[in-house]
C-alpha cells in the first residue's frame, strides 16, 4: 500500500524522494499548478515578451550536506555571495528537478482525510474550486486511497484544518506555529534604476528588494522583486494589491513599471518554529513536516521532509 503526501513543496519533495529510494510508493497531491509551494516563478508581459520572475524565496542557504548535494546536483548558482545559491534558470527549477519521476496530483486541494479500516482515504477537489481555506464547498469531493499513511506537508494552519477531527493534539502543537506574512511587488522597469543589486534597508516598509535579472541566467530586463517587511505586511494584509503596489513603488523611488504584479503571502517567513524536526505518529499513520517543524528557511522544510521520511520507515 503506498503513502500519501499533502504538500509538493520541498518537505513534501524531499520526503517523498526520500520513501522512493527506500523503494517505497508514494502519490502527492499538490494544490498548486506545479510543484514548489512558496519556492515560485510568476509571470509577467511585457510587450511580446515573457518574464519569470521569483515571487517566493529569493535564494538558499546549505549548511546540511544533502541539501547542498541536491543544490551542487541540479546545478544552482552563487548569489549574490559565495554563502547563497540560487538555481537557474529561476527558483522554480530546484522544485521541478526534484518532482521528476514523482507521481504528482496537481491542482488537487485536500479537503478531508477519512479514517478507514485500510488506511487514509484522501478526499480531494480541484483546487479552483475552493476559494476559501474553510468552509469547503458542498461538492463531491473525489476519492483516493486507502493510504498506509499520510504525510501533511501544508503551512502549519492548513494542516490543522485536515488534523482536527483526527488527532486534536496534533492540532494543539501547532498552535504555538507563528508566520510572517509578506507582500510581494513585482516590476519590470524601462530603465535601469540608480540601486545596488540587492537591498536590505533599515527602516521603513521594504525588507528585502533585489534586482531580478542580476541572478545568474535570468532574461536580460530591468525587473524588481521588492518584498515588505512581516511588520508593515501585516499593517497592510487586507489592502488593496494596487494600493500596496503604488506604497512599494514610492518606497523604492522607482518610476511607473511597464509591468508589475502582486503576491500576499499570508504565510511566508516562520517566526516561530516547532523546534522539532517532524511529527510521526505511527499508530495512527499521520505525519507532520514542513518548514514550520523549525525555521523559516527552504533548508529547513528539506530537511523536515527527509526526518519525516526517516521516522516512517523505521
Ligand atoms: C516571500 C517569501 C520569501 C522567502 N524567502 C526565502 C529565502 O530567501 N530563502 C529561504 O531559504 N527561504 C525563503 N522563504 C521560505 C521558503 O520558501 C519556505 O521555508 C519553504 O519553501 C517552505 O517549504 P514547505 O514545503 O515547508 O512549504 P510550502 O512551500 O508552503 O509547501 C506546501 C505545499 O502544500 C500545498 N498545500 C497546502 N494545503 C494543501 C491542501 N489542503 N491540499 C493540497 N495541497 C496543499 C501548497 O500548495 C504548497 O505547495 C521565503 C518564503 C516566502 C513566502
Amino acid at each position: 500500500m503506498s503513502i500519501a503526501i499533502i504538500g509538493a513543496g520541498l518537505a513534501g519533495l524531499a520526503c517523498a524522494a526520500r520513501l522512493r529510494e527506500a523503494g517505497r510508493e508514494v502519490r502527492l497531491f499538490d494544490k498548486g499548478r506545479a510543484p514548489g509551494g512558496r519556492i515560485g516563478t510568476k509571470r509577467l508581459e511585457v510587450g511580446d515578451r515573457t518574464l519569470r520572475l521569483d515571487h517566493g524565496a529569493q535564494y538558499f542557504t546549505a549548511r546540511d550536506p544533502a541539501f547542498a548535494a541536491l543544490l551542487e546536483q541540479t546545478g544552482a548558482q552563487h548569489w549574490p555571495d559565495a554563502e547563497r545559491f540560487v538555481p537557474v534558470p529561476a527558483m522554480s527549477a530546484l522544485p521541478r528537478a526534484m518532482a521528476e519521476g514523482l507521481d504528482i496530483a496537481q491542482g488537487r486541494h485536500v479537503t478531508a482525510l477519512e479514517p478507514t479500516a485500510g488506511g487514509w482515504l484522501l478526499h480531494h477537489l480541484p483546487a479552483g474550486l475552493v476559494r476559501a481555506q474553510a468552509p469547503f464547498p458542498e461538492m463531491e469531493p473525489d476519492v483516493d486511497g486507502p493510504f498506509e499513511a499520510v504525510a501533511i506537508t501544508a503551512p502549519a494552519p492548513q494542516a490543522a484544518l485536515l488534523l482536527t477531527p483526527h488527532a486534536p493534539q496534533l492540532t494543539q502543537m501547532l498552535d504555538g506555529v507563528v508566520y510572517g506574512p509578506c507582500w510581494t511587488w513585482l516590476a519590470v522597469f524601462a530603465e535601469r534604476l540608480d540601486l545596488p543589486d540587492t537591498l536590505r534597508p533599515n527602516d521603513g516598509p521594504i525588507g528585502w528588494a533585489a534586482r531580478d535579472a542580476s541572478k545568474p541566467g535570468r532574461e536580460a530586463a530591468e525587473s524588481w522583486v521588492v518584498q515588505a517587511t512581516p511588520a508593515w505586511s501585516r499593517a497592510h494584509l487586507e489592502d488593496p494589491a494596487a494600493a500596496v503596489a503604488a506604497l512599494l513603488r514610492e518606497a523604492l523611488g522607482a518610476p511607473l513599471p511597464l509591468a508589475e504584479a502582486t503576491q500576499r503571502w499570508r504565510y511566508s517567513l516562520v517566526e516561530q518554529a516547532l523546534g522539532q524536526p517532524c511529527v510521526w505518529d505511527g499508530s495512527r499513520g499521520l505525519g507532520l513536516a514542513g518548514d514550520f517543524c523549525l525555521a523559516g528557511r527552504a533548508e529547513a522544510a528539506f530537511i523536515s521532509g527527509r526526518a519525516l521520511a526517516e521516522a516512517m520507515l523505521y
